[in-house]
């Protein structure tokens, strides 16, 4: 069995990877995620960004992709971002993401962000501890 670091490691190459294929024609910042889920199966997300305001993070489109292949229950997210062909600085999701990550997570779902030799850990309850519920 795998140990968590080495879990993380692999999601930081998927995350990296998928961050190459981000759509950055406007703002040159990508963004790379990999949402692992309860089950342990992975789908990667990049920025796709787009000259009117329908821009997707690729946070949502991790979880788009996921949610349209049934998933139900995540278990977490890393993200690896940072300026076009730079190296990643630290990326945490926007307050949009954060919102409609929170209609499919509970508040221990853990978000993870690498850059350099760091790898930070946060909690739903952390990024967003007054989600909009209705
Ligand atoms: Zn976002």
């Amino acid at each position: 069995m795998k140990d968590k670091l080495e879990m993380l490691m692999e999601e930081i190459k998927l995350a990296s990877k998928a961050r190459e294929n981000a759509y950055i024609k406007y703002c040159n910042y990508s963004v790379g995620t990999c949402l692992t889920t309860k089950a342990g199966k992975r789908y990667v997300g990049c920025n796709v960004q787009n000259g009117g305001i329908q821009s997707i993070c690729s946070e949502r489109c991790a979880f788009c992709k996921a949610i349209s292949e049934g998933e139900k229950e995540f278990d977490h997210i890393m993200i690896i971002g940072g300026p076009g062909g730079k190296d990643p600085e630290k990326t945490l999701p926007c307050g949009y993401c954060r919102q409609f990550m929170s209609e499919f997570v509970d508040k221990n779902f853990k978000v993870y962000t690498s850059y350099g030799d760091t790898v930070e850990e946060y909690t739903m309850k952390e990024l967003l501890p007054y989600a909009f519920e209705i």
